[in-house]
């Protein structure tokens, strides 16, 4: 049985991995240090022989005693609100945290994908934003801690693969949504869903002209998927292209749960893109991928989870606190 490790397991895209790995029949060993993810998102496999989870600090040094095939690198905060509230635990998971699980990939012959994302391309200029592009970060912004974590993860790995002969892959992830996000992380989607339920009204940062494009949890899942297994080791754009302005997104989040809540404005944030769309070519040109999911279809998945939730869940506006230790 192959086996893989999963680092961010307990995560929301980390998790959909897990399950995804655990069908695929593998033996996945789930990995995470619970700073923003949750365990009851990866509860459900517990009981499963070919399901292990240690809770761990990647930042640390990386020991798994067994032999592995291969590593998806994902544990990172990923919501902006997170990492600005834990920017140094943003930059050393990126930074020390990639440099461990390297040198655990290079040790156990193993393939490794790394998450990057999108953010390294920060405020783009080019659009829509193909993988040749190198991107326009400001480094000492508020984001910079997230978008530079994030090309360092990007450079060493592929010194890793040119120094070393490691076996890599880099997915660079757009905007994705679905369950198991946190309703409180301050994405876009889990904020104006908990604002609907909530009857709050919707916050608008910025005047909302700016442009993101939403891809399905799924969709994503199986273009990492078809990624790990091809034999492609430069960076390759997963997203959906359907591009979208917030103010429209915020429209279609009211006719979506048919309550009719007031818009309100804030500042937009210091370096928020102005624009975002991934150019998916090279994704179809060597994994064979596109996303399949509408967004009107995804959106009412998401939205039916959120609905599941408990009310105490729901009526948790506050962010998490970060004081809490997360190494054992
Ligand atoms: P998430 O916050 O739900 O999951 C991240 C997980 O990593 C959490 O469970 C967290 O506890 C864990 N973690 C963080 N630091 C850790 C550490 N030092 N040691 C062990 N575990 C640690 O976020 P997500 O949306 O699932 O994102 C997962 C990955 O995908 C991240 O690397 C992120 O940068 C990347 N990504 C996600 C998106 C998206 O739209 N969801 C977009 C671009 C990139
Ligand atoms: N946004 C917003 N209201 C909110 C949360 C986010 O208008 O309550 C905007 C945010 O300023 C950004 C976009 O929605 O322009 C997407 O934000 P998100 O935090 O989901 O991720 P980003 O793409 O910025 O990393």
């Amino acid at each position: 049985m192959k086996k893989i490790l999963i680092t961010g397991a307990a995560g929301f895209l980390g998790s959909h991995l897990c399950d995804r790995f655990i069908k695929e029949g593998f033996h996945v060993v789930g990995m995470d240090n619970l700073i923003t993810g949750d365990i009851k998102n990866i509860e459900h496999l517990f009981p499963l022989e070919n399901f292990e989870y240690y809770h761990h600090d990647v930042t640390k040094f990386v020991h798994v005693p067994s032999k592995l095939d291969y590593i998806l690198h994902f544990a990172s905060p990923a919501s902006p609100i997170d990492y600005l509230k834990i920017p140094i635990q943003t930059l050393k998971v990126g930074a020390l945290g990639t440099h461990n699980l390297l040198g655990l990939a290079k040790e156990k012959k193993a393939r490794i994908l790394i998450a990057s994302t999108s953010e390294i391309y920060g405020d783009p200029l080019v659009h829509p934003q193909s993988e040749d592009y190198y991107g326009n970060v400001n480094t000492i912004g508020p984001r910079g801690v997230y978008d530079e974590a994030k090309r360092f993860q990007e450079s060493i790995t592929m010194a890793y693969h040119r120094f070393h002969g490691l076996d890599t892959r880099i997915v660079r992830i757009f905007n994705t949504y679905g369950p198991r996000m946190r309703l409180n992380d301050g994405r876009v989607v889990p904020a104006f869903m908990g604002q609907a339920l909530r009857g709050d009204d919707l916050t608008i940062f910025g005047d909302g002209s700016q442009t993101r494009s939403f891809c399905y949890v799924d969709d994503q899942i199986e273009g990492i998927y078809r990624l790990l297994f091809s034999n492609f080791t430069e960076p390759v754009n997963i997203g959906n292209p359907h591009e979208i302005s917030i103010k429209e997104f915020a429209e279609e989040i009211i006719k979506l749960t048919g309550i009719n809540q007031r818009i309100i404005y804030k500042p937009l944030p210091q370096n928020d893109p102005l624009q975002r769309q991934p150019d998916i070519t090279r994704a179809k040109e060597v994994l064979g991928w596109e996303p399949k999911v509408k967004r009107e279809e995804g959106l009412k998945i998401v939205y039916d989870y959120f609905k599941s939730l408990s009310p105490e869940d729901l009526q948790k506006k506050e962010h998490r606190d970060f004081s809490q230790p997360t190494t054992p």
